[in-house]
């Protein structure tokens, strides 16, 4: 029997998220989440394909515990992790830094550098190596890859990737704009390629991945030229609760006239502000529906965050040159029409031509929405961030 099987595990601070996914027709055996892990209501909900979920409440001490829980779930669909179709696991790891410029498979070295990374990503880079050491005690035979967040981002020029800033205080702390989302944007601007009928180098693209966090990257010829996010996933866009870009002396203003903590001022940009801290909703869902309603908090919030995204649009047209596609994908961009009609609202001079009646067609699948005759094709195409990880995994550590 031949091993075409992946488990991609994307771990967090306290959840790991999983899908098993079989490359040899892209089906999807099982997929789950462990959520609250480390409290007394740890949560585990497991979905095999064409069966019922299962779901299992009460603690889950650590990740070690949690991948047991998975595994033990997973082998009573007979999907156990030591299946011998299982081929390799895929993790998805946050902070790749300069260094991993391509997925990895994982050795001692690896590790020592994901952990040598902490320092910039504080908060993601412990859990996704939490989630590895796990993973390889339990099946250290298997291949295990990580494919970073960062790597699509790496080809950034460094007139875009540095901030303008003392060179030797950037160097000496890493500081740099190193971008996330990296998966889906690769993913995403091949996929919009091979909609417009193209290989990848032949085409230009604005990728706007619009979901809780948020990001844009312009993509030449299927490389990454710039990205919205930076050192950390906090500048760029306006996003579900983090603020996106601002002028860095608001932080020393906080710190001095408003008496704020580093931890504080830490939280309130990325927990308190974006569209949560402008009108109290995050939910692009719930902010259209209080803007039906006459809400001018939830219409200000909303103007906020497109009037950004135009910005973005319209810096990113100027940084390519020539765009021949707009992609919107994630939560928001995937669904809420509302915000793709006013993204591009107003843009007719820059090519843009949306058609509102495609645009309002709801779908699962990659799709045209812009008008026939329009220049830059507009497109909204639904990331996947499993497949990816899952496909380049099984591309470098898979018996093919
Ligand atoms: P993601 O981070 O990609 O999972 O996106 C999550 C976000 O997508 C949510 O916070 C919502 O703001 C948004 N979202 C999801 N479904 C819809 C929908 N049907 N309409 C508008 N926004 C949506």
């Amino acid at each position: 029997m031949s091993a075409t099987r992946v488990l991609v595990l994307n771990s967090g601070s306290s959840s790991v998220k999983y899908q098993l996914l079989d490359m040899r027709d892209g089906s999807r055996p099982a997929q789950g989440l462990v959520e609250r892990i480390g409290e007394q209501s740890s949560r585990l909900k497991h979905t095999p394909l064409g069966g019922e979920a299962r779901e299992r409440t009460g603690p889950i001490a650590d990740h070690d515990a949690a991948l047991k829980a998975v595994a033990d779930e997973l082998a009573k669909d007979g999907l156990g992790l030591d299946s011998p179709e299982l081929a390799a696991i895929g993790h998805r790891v946050v902070h790749g830094g300069k260094t991993f410029t391509e997925p990895t498979v994982i050795d001692e070295t690896v590790l020592a550098e994901i952990e040598r990374l902490i320092p910039v990503a504080p908060l993601h880079n412990p859990a996704n190596l939490t989630g590895i050491r796990t993973a390889m005690a339990l099946r250290p035979d298997l291949p295990q890859v990580a494919v970073f967040d960062t790597a699509f981002h790496t080809t950034m020029p460094e007139s875009a990737a540095r901030y303008a800033i003392d060179v030797e205080t950037a160097d000496a702390h890493r500081v740099r704009r190193y971008g996330f989302h990296g998966t889906s944007h690769a993913y995403v601007s091949r996929a919009t390629a091979q909609l417009l009928g193209k290989a990848p180098e032949e085409v230009n693209v604005i990728v706007l991945h619009l979901g809780n966090g948020a990001s844009a990257s312009a993509v030449r010829g299927g490389r990454c030229v710039d990205t919205s996010m930076g050192l950390t996933p906090l500048e760029g866009l306006v996003m579900g609760t983090r603020s996106g870009d601002l002028d860095p002396a608001v932080i020393f203003h906080l710190m001095r006239v408003g008496k704020m903590s580093t931890d504080e001022i830490d939280t309130l940009l990325n927990k308190k502000s974006g569209l949560i801290g402008l009108c109290g909703d995050n939910d692009m869902r719930e902010i259209r529906r209080r803007i039906d309603e006459g809400d001018e908090q939830a219409k200000l919030a909303f103007d906020i965050y497109i009037h950004r995204l135009k910005k973005y649009i319209g810096a990113y047209y100027a940084v390519l040159g020539r765009v021949d596609a707009i992609a919107f994908t994630a939560g928001v961009g995937e669904n809420a029409a509302p915000v793709r009609e006013a993204a591009v609202a107003g843009l007719e001079e820059l090519g843009l031509l949306l058609d509102p009646e495609l645009n309002a067609v709801r779908a699962d699948e990659a799709r045209l929405i812009s008008r026939a005759n329009s220049r830059v094709t507009i497109a909204v195409v639904p990331t996947d961030e499993e497949l990816e990880i899952a496909t380049q995994t099984y591309a470098l550590a898979g018996d093919n």
